[in-house]
């Protein structure tokens, strides 16, 4: 559950210029090559130069020169629950694709999950803590089992009686019922959508798809590693927690870029 899996990424197809002996061949080329490629639109010579890739990645980060990344796309193949899957969709520069309940049964094709109790942090509205309240844990997996129970009952019995899919959907609990959705967008909006998503505002399940889809852009694009864990200067100004000097957002989470602005 809340899983990110890439199912499709921007292939070039440049082919190798009259001047190169395999003229008209394709040049094999990584989606990150490529978008050192793009940025060199204006130095054709140094085009295929792809061995500075990574220096030339950072430098277009830290001048927020953001276009070049708009020249790779990425899908992604997300698996949430409905609560979840409606924060995503708001990452309106994304493209979508989800699994229909009007057309299909979520409770056969989809299925439910149970969600983990956590307690309110009554200090930070955007965070919540865990516990290891045995009771309180399993108390809370008895509350909503009952109500997927009552959910599929009334789903089942809907449907028995000629219910469209449409209106019978609506007893189903939204943050127990499983979605599927495929993601697409530019490497750019993938890199916001993850600086955004992955930090500790994000509600855990969300911070987990955020994370997953890191770990996998990561795979095919690893200059980006430098952006996301920076090598900087570690100050400790509290005494607990490494803190930027800057803003005093914890160290680990901050990338190298924003040091430099
Ligand atoms: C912790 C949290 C709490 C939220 N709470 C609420 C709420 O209470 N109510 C509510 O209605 N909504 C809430 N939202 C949703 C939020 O307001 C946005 O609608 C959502 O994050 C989508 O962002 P976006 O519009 O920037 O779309 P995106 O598709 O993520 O971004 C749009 C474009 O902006 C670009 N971009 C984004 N950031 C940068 C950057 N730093 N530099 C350069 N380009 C950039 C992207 O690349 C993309 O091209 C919350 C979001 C978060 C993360």
């Amino acid at each position: 559950m809340n899983d990110a899996k890439i199912i499709a990424i921007t292939q070039p197809t440049i082919t190798l210029p009259p001047s190169d002996e395999l003229f008209g061949q394709i040049r094999p080329m990584t989606a990150e090559e490529f978008i050192c490629y793009t940025a060199r639109v204006s130095n054709p010579s140094n085009q295929m130069n792809t061995e500075t890739a990574p220096k030339l990645l950072k430098y277009l980060i830290r001048n927020r020169h953001w276009s070049p990344f708009e020249q790779v796309s990425i899908t992604m193949d997300i698996t949430t629950t409905r609560d979840i899957a409606h924060q995503i969709v708001r990452h309106r520069s994304f493209s979508f694709q989800e699994f229909s309940q009007r057309y299909a049964d979520p409770t056969k094709d989809m299925g439910f999950v149970t969600r983990e109790a956590r307690l309110q942090d009554h200090k930070n509205r955007q965070n919540s803590i865990e516990t290891d309240d045995e009771k309180l844990a399993n108390d809370w997996l008895d509350k909503q089992a009952a109500n997927m129970g009552v959910a599929q009952n009334a789903y089942e019995w809907a449907i028995r009686n000629g219910i469209a899919k449409e209106q019978a959907r609506a007893v189903l609990p939204e943050g127990l019922t499983k979605t599927r959705l495929y993601m697409s967008g530019t490497l750019r909006s993938w890199i916001h959508y993850i600086d955004v998503r992955a930090e500790e505002g994000t509600q855990k399940e969300h911070r987990e798809i955020a994370l997953a889809a890191q770990n996998e852009i990561l795979k095919h694009f690893p200059s980006l590693n430098e952006y996301w864990f920076p090598k900087v200067e570690i100050r400790d100004y509290t005494g607990t927690k490494k803190r930027c000097e800057h803003c005093f957002a914890p160290i680990e989470k901050k990338p190298w870029w924003r040091f430099w602005s």
